[in-house]
């Protein structure tokens, strides 16, 4: 069940520090924490720390705000251990809605990469 929450938003509560994360970055705008179940051997969610509920909420005011956080991914990935652009590299990925798969209703954008033998050769 999609529900436009704020007050009872988990990630709310972790880019304000009411529930703990294992940080990996923040500013006045973003906030960006380790995710508590990794896919991958670097997994971080890069969140903005205002509420908005998923990608299809993004008002054209915030659209620098979306940019921050892409221009910023690329850096805290690497900063992360990820390894450089080609051979190395990350993947994105913004789940939106429920047939979109996402669970939590904070808008966030998970960065995933670090060596995974099992996609080479
Ligand atoms: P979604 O499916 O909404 O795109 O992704 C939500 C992500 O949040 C999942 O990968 C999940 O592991 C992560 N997550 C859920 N609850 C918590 C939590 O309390 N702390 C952290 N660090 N990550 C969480
Ligand atoms: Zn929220």
């Amino acid at each position: 069940k999609i529900v436009d929450s704020d007050r009872n938003c988990l990630f709310c509560k972790i880019a304000s520090g009411q529930i703990p994360s294992k940080l990996v970055y923040q500013d006045d705008e973003l906030y960006a924490f380790h995710d508590i179940h990794p896919w991958a051997p670097v997994h971080f969610l890069l969140i903005p720390k205002l509420h908005i509920p998923s990608m299809a909420q993004l008002t054209d005011a915030q659209a620098g705000l979306m940019g921050r956080m892409l221009v910023l991914a690329p850096k805290l990935a690497l900063e992360q251990g990820c390894n450089p652009y080609p051979s190395g590299g990350f993947r994105l990925v913004c789940n939106t809605g429920l047939e979109g798969g996402q669970e939590v209703q904070h808008l966030h954008i998970h960065v995933m990469g670090g060596p995974r033998p099992w996609l080479r050769g």
